[in-house]
């Protein structure tokens, strides 16, 4: 599997990162994991929007589904498109959100997309074996592991501390985790990890790597970077166009 980084930016798009989206590819398919706010523009410098064979959506806040906006108006619009429609894996409320999003009317937007609901459980999407868990958040929001080629990864989409989490990672090549709370304060429950705890939660599940991501703009990333490798060593942060062979 091939991990491009098209956007890592926490909570919003930042001065140097839209919000969170991810290509991965596997013998030529590829795959959208999350299309936040400002992601469609990165996403153009990286792959051709007509090559993406499917869209899978942790949940419905903003930074992690926003810019299927812009995905329609270019599939409309661009005269570049040629797919008829992508299937687009979401929680079950997206197919009425995101027409609402982009004010489609009545026509909706499943001229593009072909929505998918999804729930906890195990699925096969091209070449990828599909595993998904229900996160600590407060909105329906599934982490999701990709097996393909004897290789897996896990994205966490958004949350807090979770068991859950931990044993859908279980010994993972590479945990794609968010650390979006700086240390200490006042830190609501069931909504976002400290650096710390990413770190426990790739020691816990016995993955290979810890990718962090999702670190807002205002949150200092050095200080999230240290504080997850002083439990989990093999820890890095994610930038904007990075690639990982997994
Ligand atoms: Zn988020
Ligand atoms: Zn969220």
């Amino acid at each position: 599997m091939k991990l491009t980084v098209v956007g890592c930016s926490g909570s919003a798009p930042g001065p140097r990162s839209a919000a969170s989206c991810y290509l991965v590819e596997h013998e030529g398919f590829r795959l959208l994991l999350d299309l936040g706010n400002g992601a469609f523009g990165a996403l153009q410098g990286l792959a051709d929007p007509d090559s993406i064979d499917a869209v899978y959506l942790s949940h419905l806040h903003a930074d992690h589904c926003l810019d299927v906006a812009p995905f329609v108006v270019w599939h409309r619009y661009s005269g570049r498109a040629t797919k008829k429609q992508i299937p687009l894996y979401a929680p079950v409320a997206a197919e009425r959100r995101l027409a609402l999003a982009y004010d489609a009317g009545g026509e909706g937007i499943t001229d593009v997309f072909d929505f998918v609901p999804v729930g906890p459980g195990a699925f096969t999407l091209g070449p990828f074996e599909v595993a998904l868990a229900r996160t600590a958040h407060p909105i329906e929001c599934y982490a999701i592991r990709l097996t393909a080629g004897g290789r897996s990864m896990v994205y966490t989409g958004d949350t807090g501390p979770s068991e859950r989490v931990v044993e859908l990672a279980r010994g993972a090549d590479v945990l794609l985790a968010e650390a979006a709370h700086p240390p200490g304060g006042d830190l609501p429950a069931g909504l976002h990890l400290t650096g710390r705890e990413a770190g426990e939660h790739a020691a816990a599940a016995g993955v290979g790597r810890l990718l962090l991501t999702h670190i807002p703009a205002w949150v200092d990333e050095i200080g999230q970077l240290f504080a997850a490798s002083a439990v989990f060593s093999e820890t890095e942060l994610v930038r904007s166009g990075a690639t990982y062979e997994i």
